[in-house]
């Protein structure tokens, strides 16, 4: 087809954009997409598929998630004040803002963080403004409240921990963003369940801010569910833009079922913050530079080629995230995952021959 008919059809923003490459992870270790390695107990399962019985695939799915939103009400202790929009994974959550987002208004956000803030600003036609992290990755204070008073942005996000750094940033350094913010703050809490502190206190007394969860990290990747809450009247809005059906039947069932046995969750998530500290010590044993980690990966510094680390890797069957070329200040920065406690050993004997 000639390329005159695809720039005529398609806008000039989404020619330029590469799409979000998932790699081919077949017959590897899979520490690259930070999923929670555990399965549920084999008798879980079993009660999960009885479960699944009732599910009427003729039917449309409950175009509300009555029952879905009241277990995570419950589970996550929200506030019967704030509402909660549900998507198809948080990304969808993401990208469903910004549809709604002002025109000719900008999206800000720290960088290097979670890159679909800024590949969806792209594709809806956003201008997209990064403010860099200092040196520690932590939010430059004075950079980003001067950023926010030249360019007003309708939407802040920050990944609370961030990703791909993996560490939280300054507490009172976010509460001063929220307040200096003239439109919507968006704290993305993906890592919730590994970091030991949450912003979900802030909501009451901060009206421009907007929680969002997922329980992709916690162990559910593959059933795509993500949340968000805030004041009403931006959830009203942002229902406007979710497409009826979006949280398929399986999901509502699943999740539903799933929430009710946390404490099977919360314990998975124990075990990969203990192997996180035994990873962290073997890296730094062998000479790596570690960076501090509130979430189920870590991000490492090499003095040597990342490239080849990442290769020899692939040669040893093992998959993690080469963040060399993400960023500028990522040069030789590579990002595993938590795994079980075996594919950790993998991992670590294969970091200890190269
Ligand atoms: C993984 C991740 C997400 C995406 O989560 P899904 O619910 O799987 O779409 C969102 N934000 C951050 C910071 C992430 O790392």
């Amino acid at each position: 087809m000639s390329d005159d008919r695809i720039s005529q059809v398609i806008r000039a923003e989404v020619r330029e954009l590469s799409a979000y490459h998932v790699p081919d992870s077949h017959g590897y270790v899979k520490l690259d997409a930070m999923e929670n390695p555990h399965s549920l107990p084999d008798e879980i399962r079993q009660q999960w598929l009885n479960h699944l019985h009732q599910a009427e695939l003729n039917r449309y799915p409950d175009a509300c998630a009555g029952g879905l939103k009241s277990r995570l009400r419950e589970v996550f202790n929200m506030d019967s004040g704030v509402e909660l929009l549900i998507g198809n994974g948080s990304d969808e959550i993401i990208q469903i803002i910004q549809m709604a987002t002002a025109r000719q208004r900008k999206v800000l956000a720290p960088e290097p963080t979670f890159v679909m803030y800024e590949m969806i600003a792209r594709f809806v036609g956003t201008q997209f403004v990064g403010v860099p992290l200092d040196q520690d990755f932590q939010l430059d204070r004075q950079a980003i409240l001067t950023a926010i008073d030249q360019h007003q942005p309708a939407v802040i996000f920050l990944a609370y921990p961030n990703n791909p750094t993996g560490n939280l940033f300054d507490r009172n350094v976010v509460i001063d963003v929220i307040r200096a913010a003239p439109g919507l703050v968006v704290i993305d809490e993906a890592y919730q369940a590994f970091a030991n502190d949450s912003l979900m206190d802030q909501l009451e007394s901060s009206q421009n801010l907007l929680i969002m969860g997922t329980l992709s990290k916690l162990g559910l990747a593959g059933l795509r569910l993500g949340y968000a809450v805030a004041a009403p009247q931006w959830i009203q809005q942002f229902e406007k833009i979710r497409l009826p059906y979006n949280i398929n039947v399986l999901t509502q069932l699943s999740v539903e079922f799933v929430l009710s046995h946390m404490e099977i969750l919360n314990s998975q998530a124990s075990l990969i913050k203990s192997e996180r500290q035994r990873v962290f010590s073997r890296l730094i044993e062998l000479g790596y530079m570690c960076y501090p980690s509130a979430c189920n990966f870590i991000l490492f510094r090499s003095d040597q080629d990342a490239d080849r680390i990442h290769q020899n890797l692939l040669d040893r069957n093992i998959l993690i995230k080469n963040l060399s070329h993400a960023h500028p200040t990522l040069r030789n920065c590579l990002r595993v995952t938590i795994g079980s406690a075996e594919e950790n050993d993998a991992f670590l004997n294969a970091m200890t021959q190269i």
